[in-house]
């Protein structure tokens, strides 16, 4: 994960050991190597820039410290700087006080959707709660089983319209779903909706129709990593479109570069929750900006 960043970051970082002071010059050259390495990285420019500028002015104004040598205090500056443009502390899912809690999960097909709805009911069902997971993905002909064959493994079970009554209505299955979480006492919802294969009108209707169906406490924007920056793009859309509170990164395994878990944060001002780094079920964790940044700082 986000390897080739990560041993940028540390070479450059590692050129400035065993030097006395830094000059400004100094300073210049490693945010030069800082700035080319994120770019190689895909992140965005406007983030880019802003991380760049920050560490130009912190390192040029740190104090002499007793504590650090010039080199361990730019690395430190990097590493709360990376924290910082990762969201900062650990954001925790949002829940209502009264249950059930709604969480709504939207992203363009592919994204992971579907695999992820599977991995945050097992986590949810790990941490005490009573998840129950709502097919509202009417489209793509296999999603409904699809769903159910990820409940089964997580043993959490599905809301779904019945086999024979057409293909159904999503906003329908949605409000249904909230009436059978009450009955049969399930605390949290887990909504998950359809994707397209780019951002289209109808896609974001009907995920916003969905949205004001439920009301819900949470609606999380599934991203696949390694469509790089590109994801800023799509993230803006959602964000105009349907609006979102939380991201979830999905296929961090196959990510090497690192530009959208770095940008996506700062591009839509929304926090990273959950990461999701493989095909198995347990393939997944809360994210963490600061154990994030250690990783890439090695
Ligand atoms: P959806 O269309 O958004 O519901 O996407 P799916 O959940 O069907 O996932 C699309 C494909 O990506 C499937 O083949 C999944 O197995 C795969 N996938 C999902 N999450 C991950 C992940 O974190 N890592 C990897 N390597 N593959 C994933």
């Amino acid at each position: 994960m986000f390897d080739t960043l990560s041993d940028r970051l540390t070479s450059v970082l590692k050129n400035l050991r065993g030097k006395g002071r830094l000059s400004d010059a100094d300073i210049d050259a490693t945010c030069r190597e800082i700035r080319i390495a994120l770019l190689e990285a895909d992140v965005a420019l406007p983030v880019v820039r802003a991380f760049i500028a920050q560490i130009k002015e912190r390192a040029k104004g740190a104090e002499v410290s007793q504590a650090l040598n010039p080199a361990q205090q730019v690395v430190k500056i990097v590493d709360e700087e990376l924290v910082d443009i990762l969201g900062g502390q650990t954001r925790r899912l949002n829940l209502a006080k009264n249950p059930p809690s709604v969480v709504l999960l939207a992203g363009l097909q592919g994204a992971g959707k579907t695999t992820l709805a599977g991995k945050l009911a097992k986590w949810l069902r790990g941490q005490g709660h009573t998840p129950l997971l709502v097919a509202c993905d009417l489209q793509r002909p296999n999603a409904v089983t699809q769903l159910q064959v990820v409940g089964e493994r997580a043993g959490v079970p599905v809301f779904a319209p019945e086999p024979g009554n057409g293909v159904g209505n999503p906003v329908d299955v949605a409000r249904q779903s909230i009436v059978e979480a009450e009955r049969s006492q399930h605390d949290i919802v887990l909504v998950d909706t359809a994707g397209r294969l780019g951002v289209d009108e109808e896609l974001m209707r009907q995920a916003a129709d969905i949205r004001d169906a439920v009301d819900p406490d949470e609606i999380l924007f599934v991203l696949d990593a390694m469509v790089g920056q590109d994801a800023v793009n799509t993230a803006e859309a959602f964000r105009d479109g349907v609006g979102f509170t939380g991201v979830v990164l999905t296929k961090l395994d196959g990510d090497a570069r690192g530009g959208a878990a770095l940008s996506v944060r700062h591009v839509t001002g929304q926090p990273i929750l959950f990461a999701s780094n493989g095909e198995k079920l347990e393939d997944f964790d809360v994210f963490h900006p600061d154990r994030m940044a250690s990783r890439i700082l090695g």
